[in-house]
């Protein structure tokens, strides 16, 4: 694969060859690790930035049905989008594949757009890095605002917050007892709260659990990287398409904000240090899997089973044993 080619075509903006980049970032084969480093690092120089949006919420909440109309409310305002889906359930569960391109059908035929659904991969640590190298991707392409949309399961929420700069939390119009279910830790990472479906017979549900939701994120202790009136609960359908303009203001505010008291920059550098940190963690745990060091651990495992060595005796060896591995080779 000619490298300089595909780093040209992707920075002139080439959809094809950015699924053809993104291909090359999920794969595992080490071949393919090593152009994918190169290929990250020639654009790295571009220099292009996004405004990076991470979107969770519960199945059936209108993420796609969102996706889709913002997307296309942005497109309309003259700007690219790109829709990244993180899906660490869809291998293990066979299901909820986000991003996936029949439900956003408007979206994915607009030359303004580009869709990639989640790679099929169970582990989220594989399924975040291949992200976070999608993304890299889709702002040297150009486009102005990458979508990162995940199920809200937990996990992946805070996986996605590290390569965003905003995260944005979308909820259903529910009683009281709804808010107990939203756990505080994603509530904490929200920097805006959209309660959609806000249309038709659901409009007055939306409007008390949008004023719930604005008392409980009320409590919350201010963040530093937040103006006085942030993190903040909103209105929106997705589906008559209303309030998303609004939201967009909102972000653009809160980025504006961010950008002139040096908070962007700031969480970008903490971002990529997380990433540094990550990669040197899995390129560690990648040499225990080894078929050598596999049968070390064993051997040194029953050592300690049997009460010959202390487990941190044995670790200090298995260390010492990697480290020795790694000088020979
Ligand atoms: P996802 O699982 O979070 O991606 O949710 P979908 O986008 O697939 O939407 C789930 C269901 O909610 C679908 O039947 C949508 O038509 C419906 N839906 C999505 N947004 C709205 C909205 O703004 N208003 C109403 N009334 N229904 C919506």
């Amino acid at each position: 694969m000619d490298l300089a080619q595909l780093s040209d075509r992707i920075l002139s903006g080439d959809r094809r060859a950015l699924a053809r980049a993104i291909t090359l970032v999920e794969s595992s084969r080490e071949d393919h690790r090593t152009q994918a480093r190169d290929l990250l690092e020639r654009l790295r120089l571009s220099g292009r930035e996004a405004v990076r949006i991470g979107l969770s919420g519960t199945p059936g909440v209108g993420k796609s049905t969102f996706t889709e109309s913002f997307g296309m409310m942005l497109v309309g305002q003259g700007l690219r989008v790109a829709v990244l889906a993180v899906d660490p359930s869809s291998a293990r569960s066979g299901g909820s594949i986000l991003g996936d391109k029949t439900r956003m059908d408007r979206l994915s035929r607009v030359p303004q757009a580009f869709i990639r659904p989640s790679p099929s991969q169970s582990q989220l640590g594989g399924v975040a890095r291949r992200s976070r190298e999608a993304v890299a991707l889709c702002e040297a392409a150009g486009f102005d605002v990458v979508i990162i949309e995940t199920v809200g399961v937990g996990q992946s929420e805070t996986v996605v917050a590290e390569m965003a700069d905003l995260f944005v939390l979308l909820l259903a119009p529910a009683g009281g007892d709804e808010l107990q279910g939203v756990k505080r830790g994603i509530m904490e990472i929200a920097d805006l709260i959209l309660v959609n479906k806000a249309d038709g017979d659901l409009k007055p549900v939306a409007t008390r659990t949008c004023a719930d939701y604005s008392g409980a994120l009320r409590l919350l202790r201010r963040r530093p990287q937040d103006p006085d009136d942030f993190p903040k609960a909103m209105m929106v359908s997705a589906m008559a398409e209303t309030g998303l303009a609004e939201a967009w203001d909102e972000m653009q505010a809160l980025v504006g904000w961010r950008r002139s008291a040096g908070f962007w920059t700031s969480r970008r550098a903490e971002q990529a240090r997380y990433w540094f940190d990550q990669e040197v963690r899995h390129a560690l745990l990648a040499q225990l899997e080894t078929a050598g060091a596999r049968a070390e651990l064993d051997r040194l495992g029953r050592e300690v089973a049997e009460g010959r060595l202390t487990p941190g005796v044995a670790a200090g060896q298995m260390l010492a044993g990697l480290d020795a591995t790694r000088r020979a080779g």
